[in-house]
């Protein structure tokens, strides 16, 4: 399947790839449309489509941008990192379990994985840019140490931290039940009411459907 356009958003485009089973992860492609600037974020696998989709959308890739490093996010990272000649940028707190990805792709799969050889950390939640666009990042530890949102403004790339309907799993090292809490409520009342959340897996939903849902789930 190919890529799918989701939207123009104000000064962004948003296409998704989704990766091959049996992760089926969502891998988003942003572009700042006014200076041509790509962001390729969680690129879980199917490095020659996700090639293929950059070309055909004709932006220039930036950077690669890491929800967190489970092995479903990052296996096409060092792909991406070598054809466009980008770096891989994470939180500093996800290190462990980028490193640990591998291991953990074997475990699932029984194969090991080639992770980002070009990885900048960053820490706190500092302003990512974008061809001068801004991209702010939330922390939401919990279902791994280091995960991270990212706040565009119209959309909000959650990763595994959030789905339409349901939030990530915490059983994996460095999860946690109490702070993934902890980080959905603190999300879900900074991001804007207006704005769309897309997520690892699975569909999108807005806003106020997720704070609904949180006030009887949470
Ligand atoms: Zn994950
Ligand atoms: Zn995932």
């Amino acid at each position: 399947m190919a890529h799918q356009h989701l939207g123009e958003f104000g000064d962004f485009s948003l296409s998704v790839l989704v990766t091959s089973p049996p992760w089926y992860e969502n891998c988003y492609l942003v572009t700042h449309r006014p200076s041509g600037a790509l962001a390729v974020v969680d690129p879980g696998g199917d490095g020659a489509r996700l090639r293929e989709a950059v070309a055909t959308i004709g932006a220039t890739p930036a950077m690669i941008l890491l929800t967190h490093g489970h092995p479903d996010h990052l296996g096409a990272a060092a792909e991406i990192e070598t054809a466009f000649n980008i770096p891989t940028r994470a939180h500093v707190d996800e290190s462990p379990v980028i490193a640990a990805a591998s291991d953990l792709n074997r475990a699932f799969t029984g194969q090991p994985q080639i992770g980002p050889a070009r990885l900048e950390t960053f820490s706190g939640e500092p302003v990512e840019h974008l061809g001068g666009a801004e991209i702010r990042v939330i922390q939401t530890p919990g279902h791994s140490p280091g995960g991270v949102c990212y706040d565009f403004g119209p959309f909000v790339l959650t990763g595994d931290t959030l789905f339409r309907g349901g939030v990530g799993r915490t059983d994996l090292p460095g999860g946690s039940e109490r702070k993934l809490w902890d980080s959905i409520d603190r999300l879900l009342g900074m991001v804007g009411d207006d704005a769309t959340l897309y997520s690892g897996h699975g569909p999108a939903w807005t806003v106020a459907e997720a704070r609904r849902w949180w006030a009887m789930a949470g």
